[in-house]
């Protein structure tokens, strides 16, 4: 199934918290972008979604509004997982979900990737995550080191899938995927769809929406 991006572009139109929307407000974001449009209306009622627009379309708040809008702070357990390519779009990830997250109460997000020490980051999940970003093989080593449970996981999301697949990274992937309860949401974002990527989405996406946004934004 292939959406078009809806008329309204107005972040209004989303059932969101007054405060979610109040913080977009206060971040200057006024209007969605073409790929927000397009996806979050589906992600926002549970559905897997495939989602594919260029770098710098804003798909990281696409995926970070709709994990935020189902979290449940109260509940220290790790209830959405991010999968990126690189430390540093880890970084860029953690950060854009910290802003969108600020109208929430106490919301963790932790970081892991490589390049970093496996004990401070074994401390901050165990003081509690709510969200983890994180590479694929510092993500299976937490979780195999049994610092890291995913039991509670509501939300997967694969960021920048095409750079992932291209990174040699799907066999972590898959890994990760299995140890994730069947009963989640899955989001796969990506800039382009090469054929590596409509097979990982058939193996772990449930009929998912798929949307695309060419060029204008
Ligand atoms: P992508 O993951 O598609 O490459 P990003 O999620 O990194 O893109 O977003 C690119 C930039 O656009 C970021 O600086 C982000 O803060 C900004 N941005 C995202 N959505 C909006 C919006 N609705 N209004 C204004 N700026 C936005
Ligand atoms: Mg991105």
């Amino acid at each position: 199934m292939t959406f078009s991006p809806p008329v309204s572009k107005s972040f209004e139109t989303l059932p969101l918290s007054a405060a979610a929307q109040e913080n977009l407000r206060r971040l200057g974001y006024l209007e969605m972008t073409a790929i927000q449009a397009a996806s979050l209306p589906a992600a926002l009622q549970g559905r897997d979604v495939i989602a594919q627009a260029k770098t710098g379309s804003g798909k990281t708040a696409a995926f970070a509004l709709a994990l935020l809008a189902k979290l449940d702070a109260r509940r220290f357990a790790v209830q959405s997982l991010v999968l990126c390519p690189t430390r540093e779009l880890a970084d860029q990830v953690t950060t854009e979900i910290r802003r969108l997250a600020r109208a929430e109460d106490n919301i963790k997000v932790v970081t892991l990737a490589g390049g970093v020490p496996l004990r401070g980051q074994a401390a901050s999940l165990e003081h509690g995550a709510h969200v983890v970003v994180g590479t694929p093989g510092r993500v299976i080593d937490h979780l195999e080191r049994g610092n890291l449970g995913l039991d509670a996981l509501a939300t997967l999301v694969l960021d920048e899938a095409d750079r992932m697949l291209d990174m040699g990274f799907v066999d972590d992937i898959v890994k990760v995927a299995r140890q994730c309860p069947a009963q989640r949401q899955t989001l796969l974002f990506s800039a382009t769809y090469p054929e590596g990527i409509a097979k990982l989405a058939a193996q772990f996406l449930r009929e998912p929406v798929t949307v695309k946004v060419q060029a204008q934004h």
